[in-house]
């Protein structure tokens, strides 16, 4: 059976690996959620099978959690909205961490539970006089004052050590994506809670290492809920005061955490499938948040450390100038009288679902002659590759789509630049303005073009909270309205020509 058990994970992990693979292009992404969806399941129901889970007693508990927590998975993937999956991505990985800190917790208590080493023999020759249970004997042992055993000598050092760190990381992870999943669900603007926040948090940071390394000799059951709770805080101390724009960093790296954690326990409890999956999560993770901090133009500890105290109040000073507005008509003519066009969507256009008419105005467009492309920042949305999921599903064409790296540069050549519900991604303040929190940050150039139209509801700033001056630049109109209310006027104008 164990050979089964083994040779199950084995594949499990295989799509796994096969199925990442496959995410890493539209293409291919649906099949690779298959495969990595049907490893997931294969390795879950397997783990029934597992010789160290024979004998167990709450298998109907179990199986109702399991079916409980896969109808309601599948009942919001189903109904969450595009615009909701980060938030619901931020969901997930805290449930990851939060599992993967739960097993380490019930690996603890187990081991709290054991007797110290020396009185082991003597409840194994109590049970065998006395014909009782070893739990029977171990509980009398315990009655008489004989105590527990401490964690690293319960579980072996290498166990407890990984047991140790897969709970700090699952609970900085746990409670930090709640937090990351608030801030992007616009349910809290904080970014801190107490006075002093960066002073504190490396406090908390400092007594949650200490309890750590208490937690591994300790027999207490006191100081392992401290560790817990110390990282639970930490958690949501880290994640607070994280702002601006800095959002993609932290959920990735709470991703990359995760993983880790779930690797941690994976080899606490003997578990391969989980090492695998934890490793692959934990090094794409890894990967993923070097690629965001590289797009933001800031280290990793910039990001977690220069938000600390920060004052978000200068975040939206008001603009010098005016804006100037134009119709969706007046802007669709612009569009078609123009030789080359750079398109460059944001979170708005996710918002207002306008991938589809700004296709087809593309397309009318390139029927007069326009020379069109699609400019993509890599953290324009809310997750990484928003945009080009949402411009692969109205049937944009691969080749129109341009890095921000390999585009940049054209800009200075181009007619028109439309933005459409993009902010933070074209704000030329985190080029021009060191005093701006979003300052670094590389951005898309389309101030550089001869003319710009931005299409936007209304006044508002970005994800960021700061003020974009390319709003009131000489060669910017405004376009406001919805998104896709604003297209459509477009393509009528085009239509009408
Ligand atoms: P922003 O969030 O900066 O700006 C979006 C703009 O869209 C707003 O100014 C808003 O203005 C406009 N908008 C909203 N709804 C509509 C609508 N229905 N029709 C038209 N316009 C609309 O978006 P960007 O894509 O430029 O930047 C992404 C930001 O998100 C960055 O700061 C990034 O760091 C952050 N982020 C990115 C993540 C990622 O992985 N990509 C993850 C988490 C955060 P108005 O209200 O006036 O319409």
């Amino acid at each position: 059976m164990n050979f089964i058990v083994q040779l199950s994970y084995l594949i499990a992990a295989v799509l796994f690996i096969l199925g990442l693979k496959a995410m890493s292009s539209p293409k291919t992404a649906r099949r690779g959620i298959v495969w990595a969806g049907v490893g997931m399941v294969l390795a879950t129901l397997v783990t029934f099978l597992h010789p160290a889970v024979q004998g167990l007693t709450n298998t109907i508990l179990i199986v109702i959690g399991i079916a409980v927590a896969g109808g309601l998975a599948w009942w919001s993937g189903r109904r969450v909205a595009m615009t909701e999956m980060p938030q619901m991505v931020a969901l997930y990985n805290g449930m990851g961490g939060g599992a993967a800190a739960a097993i380490a917790g019930v690996e603890m208590l187990r081991a709290l539970r054991m007797l110290p080493e020396g009185l082991q023999s003597q409840a194994q020759a109590l049970a065998s006089d006395a014909g009782i249970s070893m739990a029977a004997a171990e509980a009398a042992l315990r009655a008489e004052g004989a105590g527990s055993a401490n964690i690293a000598s319960a579980l072996g050092a290498d166990v407890a050590i990984l047991a140790i760190l897969g709970a700090l990381i699952g609970t900085v992870a746990f409670s930090g994506s709640l937090i990351a999943w608030a801030k992007l669900d616009g349910r809290m603007k904080r970014n801190s809670l107490v006075p002093g926040q960066k002073y504190v948090n490396l406090l908390v940071f400092v007594l949650a290492i200490v309890f750590g390394i208490m937690t591994f000799f300790t027999d207490s059951i006191l100081v392992v809920t401290l560790f817990f709770a110390l990282g639970l805080l930490f958690g949501v101390f880290v994640a607070v005061p994280i702002g601006g724009a800095d959002m993609p960093v932290i959920i990735s790296l709470f991703n990359a955490l995760t993983g880790l954690a779930v690797g941690f326990e994976g080899y606490a409890i003997g578990n391969p499938a989980m090492i695998i999956a934890g490793t692959v999560v934990g090094a794409a993770g890894t990967l993923l948040t070097q690629l965001m901090a590289k797009a933001m133009n800031r280290s990793i500890t910039n990001v977690l450390f220069a938000g600390f105290g920060a004052d978000t109040q200068s975040a939206s000073e008001a603009l010098e100038g005016e804006m100037k507005d134009v119709s969706a008509e007046d802007a669709g003519i612009m569009m078609a009288y123009a030789e080359r066009v750079i398109i460059v969507p944001g979170y708005g256009m996710a918002v207002a679902q306008a991938q589809h008419k700004m296709w087809e105005l593309v397309e009318l467009l390139q029927d007069r002659g326009v020379e069109v492309k699609f400019a993509i920042h890599p953290v324009a949305g809310r997750m990484p590759g928003h945009m080009n999921v949402l411009l692969a599903e109205a049937g944009v064409p691969y080749d129109m789509i341009y890095d921000m790296e390999d585009i940049n540069e054209e800009f200075a050549m181009t007619d028109v630049a439309v933005v459409i519900g993009a902010n933070d991604v074209v704000n030329p303040a985190a080029r021009d303005d060191a005093a701006s929190p979003i300052y670094g940050m590389p951005i898309l150039n389309v101030d550089e073009a001869e003319n710009v139209l931005v299409i936007k509801r209304g006044r508002g700033a970005g994800f960021s909270g700061v003020e974009n001056a390319l709003f009131v630049g000489d060669n910017t109109r405004m376009v406001f309205g919805d998104g896709q209310k604003v297209a459509s006027g477009m393509v009528q104008a085009v239509k009408g020509l």
